[in-house]
């Protein structure tokens, strides 16, 4: 029989097990405040328990005991979830961020990692012996959360997405056991933590696959946003060498200290890229966005790798978003975000455009559970605001924003995704990957314990 949900104030710390090793913060301990948040505000929720996990073990113990005891459990490691799903009210948090330990074969190129680690801390880590793993722009995302979800970052032109990069994960299963999961070893499972997120159990560590990178040309490259400059940028980005990964956000300038003063107001284009390869390559893949402008600022430089996540990140607010697969970028589709964007009154509002193709597309579709492998280009449409209040407005105007771009584009990503229903997260899993994500949720989590996610019911 299913164990009936305890209410918040049925459960208390003291039923945690005793042989636990990681810090439990309970609602009377100190760090109580802090701990509960995750890193977008909107979710002042408060748990029962936070469990500092210490080790694979801790985490099988607090996934007996929430199933047992039908805790509602939250599984987080960097906290960058935009719908909150590391809090819960009432239930359990298993909190991975103790758990950052990273261990690196140099000569086969890989590295076992705990999913508490940052990007940043494990590319750090991983640059010191001139290898790294793509990962996404922000350094102070969680390993854990960016490769089940995916991974769209710095290499995945080069290397494809994170995910494709994952050789083998340890995982806590519903159960409570811990599997070792890789092509040879489990591979339904393997196939579908690799798109699916957290919906199959708690990842423990990867083993990652590493590539010799340590120089590059990269960094931001700002220039004024028309919309031949914007058309422009999405053609020059697609017909550069797959050396060549960008990520370009049209926005509103920013009072920035480094872009013109005359700028600030106006719409621009802030890219970041990387290209991996000799300086002089990198500079010639460069030149046609550079040429589409004058540019507002250029700090494309030969750099370290890990010097890509050396700024500064915006802070989290209350954020809006929706984001989508589409081929082209059509003229009409630049015009749309230049009379928009002025429109909404969110403090920060962007379209991020980020090509694709490259190594991402030579991967079939059916071989993960990430099945967009065709599409040429992903586009978010975000709003951040300060004022709660504001909700209906800035998801009403992304909505719109996004309606006008989407022709022809479908499907989404889980790893941008916020609260979303079912059939948005259905969408995100096209073809026949969500029957199958489904029948391999029955058969490793039937009683849908992980269901804090982007949520795959059982079949
Ligand atoms: C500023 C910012 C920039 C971003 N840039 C990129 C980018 O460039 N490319 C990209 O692909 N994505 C990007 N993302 C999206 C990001 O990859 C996802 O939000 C990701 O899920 C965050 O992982 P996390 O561990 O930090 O978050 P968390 O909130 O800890 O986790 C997110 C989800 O994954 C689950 N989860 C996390 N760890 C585990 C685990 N070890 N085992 C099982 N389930 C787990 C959680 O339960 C939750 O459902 C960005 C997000 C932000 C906020």
């Amino acid at each position: 029989m299913e164990a009936m949900p305890q209410e918040f104030s049925d459960f208390s710390v003291a039923e945690l097990p005793s042989e636990q090793e990681g810090e439990v913060i309970g609602p009377d301990d100190p760090g109580y405040d802090e701990a509960r948040q995750v890193v977008f505000k909107g979710f002042d929720r408060r748990p029962a328990a936070v469990v500092r996990a210490a080790g694979a073990e801790d985490v099988s113990r607090i996934v007996s005991l929430a199933r047992e005891n039908g805790l509602e459990l939250s599984v987080r490691s960097g906290g960058h979830s935009r719908a909150g799903y590391g809090t819960s009210e009432g239930g359990i948090v298993i909190d991975l961020s103790g758990m950052r330990a990273v261990d690196i074969d140099a000569d086969a190129k890989t590295a076992w990692v705990e999913t508490g680690i940052t990007a940043a801390e494990y590319t750090n880590a991983t640059s010191e012996h001139g290898l790294v793993t793509g990962l996404g722009d922000a350094g102070s995302v969680g390993i854990g959360g960016i490769t089940l979800a995916g991974g769209i970052g710095f290499l995945v032109r080069k290397h494809g997405l994170t995910m494709d990069d994952l050789l083998a994960a340890e995982l806590v299963t519903a159960d409570g056991g811990l599997v070792r999961t890789s092509e040879e070893s489990e591979p339904d499972l393997f196939w579908a933590i690799r798109g699916g997120e957290g919906n199959f159990g708690v990842a423990t560590r990867f083993q990652l696959r590493l590539h010799a990178i340590s120089e590059i040309v990269g960094g931001m490259l700002i220039l004024p946003a028309t919309p031949e400059v914007i058309t422009g940028f999405v053609e020059a980005a697609e017909a550069a060498p797959e050396e060549l990964s960008t990520i370009a956000n049209v926005m509103i300038a920013p009072p920035m200290p480094f872009v013109p003063e005359e700028a600030h107001g106006k719409p621009i284009v802030v890219s970041q890229m990387a290209y991996v390869g000799p300086p002089d390559q990198g500079e010639a893949a460069i030149a046609p966005l550079r040429a589409l402008a004058e540019p507002l600022a250029d700090m494309v430089r030969p750099m370290r790798y890990p010097e890509l996540y050396e700024g500064p990140e915006p802070e989290a607010q209350f954020a809006a978003g929706t984001n989508f697969f589409a081929d082209s970028l059509e003229p009409a589709g630049a015009e749309a975000i230049l009379e928009q964007l002025p429109l909404s009154t969110a403090m920060m509002k962007a379209v991020q455009l980020r090509v694709l193709g490259g190594a991402l597309a030579r991967v079939p579709d059916d071989a993960t559970a990430f099945a967009h492998r065709g599409r040429r280009l992903f586009m978010n449409v975000a709003a951040m605001y300060a004022d709660p209040g504001e909700k209906e407005t800035h998801e009403a105007w992304v909505a719109g924003l996004a309606g006008d771009l989407s022709d022809g584009g479908s499907g989404g990503y889980v790893g941008f995704h916020g609260e979303a229903d079912e059939a948005t997260v259905r969408a995100a899993y096209p073809g026949p990957t969500w029957d199958r994500l489904r029948e391999i949720k029955r058969r490793y989590d039937p009683d849908n314990l992980f269901r804090l996610n982007h949520n795959i019911p059982p079949s």
